[in-house]
């Protein structure tokens, strides 16, 4: 009998392990996971917070006993993975629950070991009333501390995609907010251009920004902490989140020696397959082929890592699925507004080295249009912007910024990209159009008219 074994219990690896068993019914399949949750909603775990999500349990997608009933897996929580000998084809581990050491052999082995918070390497971030939020156990501590200590002030370090949502979450708890980040924008993964009104939002929804601002230390102040900052002010706080990025968890993999890519996640073949053909890994511990780039890159989200894991799954079954890339697509709620990503900006095009000197042959184009027909009730702004190769008007990339429409629009421009087409092709597209959906020009096909203006 075959023996799969998956090490991480989350997006990647129950997607892996799920689709072995599915296809080899007969195979052993063990997962180990070092926390005691498995398949959650990381997602979901701010809007939790915020009172939206009303209980944990509706983030919680499958537990052990579930896996094993439904899926025939045999889970093992509270077990961390501490070695791989890939000529024995053992890993080795402890049961954190019991302290026992343990070993197990695999046919086939599933690295799916995630990412990690980042903390910067400041005074005080071990501190009581810090947090970072990562795991499901993060987002439990954070509820904790809510409800026991009723804070009043928070104080955010980062204002990445992780640092906003908390933003708003704790200002829908009624906390005064501050966000603190080093870079002099919010959402430093968007071109300057695109994060003008997002701004403007946040601050109008009762955040303080600190932009161009580091976070130097935090320290006791009594009962509560104070944050210092770089600009000599400081602010004394009740909690301190801190979302300033995440690394990939490759440690285990680069002790065992398998090959990782520049970011330090694991290098894998578009079958999920790593330098050792009977280790696969997948999710946001490894680097994914970048669509456009045609390199490897380290794009670290939900929707690649669960496809991802599928693929690898598939592949350990004696299957033959390739991945074909990312294009980092990307969406986030910012209190009213949200914003989406996808393929390069006009900044990772510029300086990617692949459209010529100094980016050269990158085009760029920004419109502002509304987002349903201009009369209808409720339309409001919505902005396009979109990055292409001038020489072949080939599309690189695009982000949208706005209040409705700004999730799926993103979609068709990630679809175009895949498909290789030109901005002429985008503007030229048969998409939909009524009144309380968008202006007969659709703004995506809009900006694209304007960006074929550059082309040739
Ligand atoms: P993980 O979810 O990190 O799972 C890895 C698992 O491996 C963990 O459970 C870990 O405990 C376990 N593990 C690690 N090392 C070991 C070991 N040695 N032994 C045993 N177990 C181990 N992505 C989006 O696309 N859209 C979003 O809106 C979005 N929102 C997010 C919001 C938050 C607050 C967070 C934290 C993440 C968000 N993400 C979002 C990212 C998304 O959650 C991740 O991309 C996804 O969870 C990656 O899945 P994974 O299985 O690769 O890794």
């Amino acid at each position: 009998m075959t023996t799969v074994v998956v090490i991480g219990g989350d997006a990647a690896g129950m997607s892996a392990a799920s689709k072995v068993k599915r296809e080899l019914q007969d195979a052993d399949v063990i997962v180990y996971e070092k926390t005691e949750t498995i398949s959650y909603s990381a997602c979901g775990m701010p809007y939790w917070i915020a009172g939206v999500v009303e209980s944990e349990d509706q983030l919680l997608v499958m537990s052990p006993e579930k896996a094993k009933a439904k899926r025939g897996l045999d889970v093992h929580i509270h077990h961390e993975v501490t070695a791989i000998d890939p000529a024995a084809k053992t890993i080795e581990g402890i049961n954190h629950a019991t302290g026992a050491r343990f070993t197990q052999a695999y046919d086939t082995l599933m690295i799916a070991t995630g990412a990690r918070a980042v903390l910067p390497p400041i005074p005080g971030m071990e501190l009581p009333g810090v947090f970072t939020l990562r795991a499901f156990d993060d987002s439990r501590r954070i509820q904790r501390y809510l409800a026991e200590y009723d804070p009043a002030h928070a104080v955010i370090i980062g204002g990445g995609y992780i640092g906003i949502e908390m933003a708003e979450a704790l200002r829908e708890r009624e906390l005064d907010v501050h966000l603190v980040e080093m870079l002099p924008q919010l959402m430093p993964n968007f071109d300057d251009d695109m994060v003008g009104d997002i701004t403007q939002h946040v601050q109008e929804q009762g955040v303080t920004l600190h932009l161009s601002t580091r976070a130097e230390r935090v320290e006791k102040e009594g009962e509560r902490l104070r944050v210092t900052l770089s600009d000599g002010s400081s602010l004394v706080t009740d909690m301190v989140l801190v979302s300033v990025g995440v690394r990939p968890n490759s440690e285990l993999a680069q002790a065992a020696g398998l090959a990782v890519g520049a970011s330090g996640a694991i290098t894998v073949d578009a079958h999920m397959r790593t330098s050792d053909p009977d280790i696969y890994a997948a999710g946001d511990c490894v680097e994914y082929e970048h669509i456009v780039l045609g390199a490897p890159v380290w794009i670290p989200l939900a929707p690649s890592a669960n496809k991802g894991g599928r693929v690898a799954g598939d592949n350990m079954s004696g299957g033959d699925t390739t991945f074909p890339g990312i294009l980092g697509t990307a969406v986030v709620k910012v209190f009213d507004y949200t914003m989406s990503v996808t393929g390069l900006t006009e900044r990772s095009a510029r300086t990617s080295g692949k459209f010529g000197a100094d980016g050269a042959d990158v085009g760029a184009a920004i419109t502002s249009g509304t987002d349903k027909a201009g009369y209808w009730p409720g339309a409001a702004r919505i902005t396009v912007k979109l990055v292409f190769q001038k020489s072949t008007g080939k599309i690189l990339g695009a982000q949208l910024v706005g209040k409705a429409g700004v999730n799926k629009r993103i979609d068709i421009v990630a679809a175009a990209i895949s498909g290789g087409l030109t901005v002429r092709d985008l503007g030229m597209m048969d998409l939909s159009y009524a009144p309380p959906f968008s202006p007969t020009y659709d703004p995506l096909q809009v900006c694209a008219n304007v960006a074929e203006k550059q082309v040739g």
